[in-house]
């Protein structure tokens, strides 16, 4: 029988909502453990260093790469962003479930390391005026990185073919409540014991 924990990975287009989601699964299921990305984009207000993510400068980052600790990174929008290696493995060896919420490039690159541990999830904006909505709503973002994020989202979404699942985020609560049915069935999959 396995002892290992599953690989949860929530991706999709920047604004779909998958911290929001994220954050509501970890409340319902605080079991499982989530991946802290390192990146070296600026905190936004209210971010906390090792909590949202590590918040490093480009250099930092850059060693991590070069000594070989990031499972994935990618560039995106300018900044880098990168799952530390050493914790995925040591939760996953303990049994538990990890959760990553990741770009599609480096959900990507996850897959092709974690194809069979992995559950791959890909959440879609309910359509693409809501998800213009969404990332202005933040009020975080430049008129100039509004528009590169959502041109990068129409071109990201044909991605969520590669992906386990496809859930549409109209209401949070649903969303969730449809990734906790996936992990108890995962949990159970014949594929993964
Ligand atoms: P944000 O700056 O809005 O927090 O994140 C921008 C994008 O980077 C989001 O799509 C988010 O999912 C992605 N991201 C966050 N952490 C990681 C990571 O460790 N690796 C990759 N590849 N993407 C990440």
């Amino acid at each position: 029988m396995k002892n290992k924990g599953n690989l949860i990975v929530i991706s999709g287009p920047s604004g779909t909502g998958k911290g929001t989601v994220c954050k509501e699964l970890l409340k319902a299921q605080p079991e499982i453990v989530f991946s802290i990305s390192a990146t070296t984009r600026k905190p936004r207000p209210g971010e906390v260093n090792g909590k949202d993510y590590w918040f490093l400068s480009k250099e930092e980052f850059q060693q991590m790469i070069a000594e070989n600790r990031l499972l994935e990174w990618a560039e995106v929008y300018g900044n880098y962003y990168g799952t530390p290696a050493d914790k995925v493995r040591e939760v996953l060896e303990s049994g538990k479930d990890v959760l990553l919420e990741i770009d599609t490039q480096g959900a990507l690159n996850v897959q092709k390391m974690f194809l069979k541990e992995g559950t791959f999830i890909f959440l879609l904006p309910p359509s693409l005026a809501e998800l213009e909505k969404r990332i202005r709503g933040r009020g975080t973002e430049t008129e100039e990185a509004i528009k590169r994020r959502l041109s990068a989202a129409i071109e990201e979404i044909p991605r969520g073919n590669n992906y386990d699942y496809i859930i549409t985020n109209e209401v949070v609560s649903d969303v969730v409540n449809k990734i906790l049915h996936i992990i108890e069935a995962e949990r159970c999959a014949v594929y993964n014991n």
